[in-house]
């Protein structure tokens, strides 16, 4: 959902190019809480954007709330996520999300155990990465 009359939540501020290729926006919901030890952020992809290669020491849980988008593990396929799709992704497993070439996604990321830190970024997810 583009339109921001229907939007939960604020679009947020522009994804940093170095940890994403081309447009995203993130919005922290919950700032890191040292005692809970959990962080939540909403995250949207335009379409073809998507994260680098990370790992979360901590794990994550992604809630996709909206749109088509893309997820793969390391030596695994792209799995297809819709709208409704709920991952858990465990600590260590290195991955990455993203929309899909031509739909935009949205997803609420949950940064689990962050006491054991919240991400470690890798190299960007290339082209023929994406399209494979
Ligand atoms: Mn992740």
């Amino acid at each position: 959902m583009s339109g921001n009359a229907k939007a939960i939540f604020e679009k947020g501020e522009r994804a940093p190019a170095e940890y994403f290729t081309g447009t995203a926006w993130i919005k922290l919901l919950v700032p890191n809480d040292p005692i809970l030890n959990v962080q939540i952020g909403k995250v949207v992809f335009e379409p073809g954007a998507r994260n680098n290669w990370h790992t979360h020491p901590g794990g994550q849980i992604l809630i996709v709330t909206d749109g088509v988008g893309y997820y793969q593990e390391k030596g695994k396929s792209i799995q297809i996520i819709r709208k409704g799709d709920v991952i858990n992704i465990a600590p260590d497993v290195v991955h990455w999300h993203g929309a899909s070439p031509d739909r935009e996604m949205t997803h609420l990321a949950i940064n689990s155990n962050t006491q054991n830190g919240v991400v470690v970024w890798q190299q960007p997810v290339t082209d023929e990465e994406y399209k494979r």
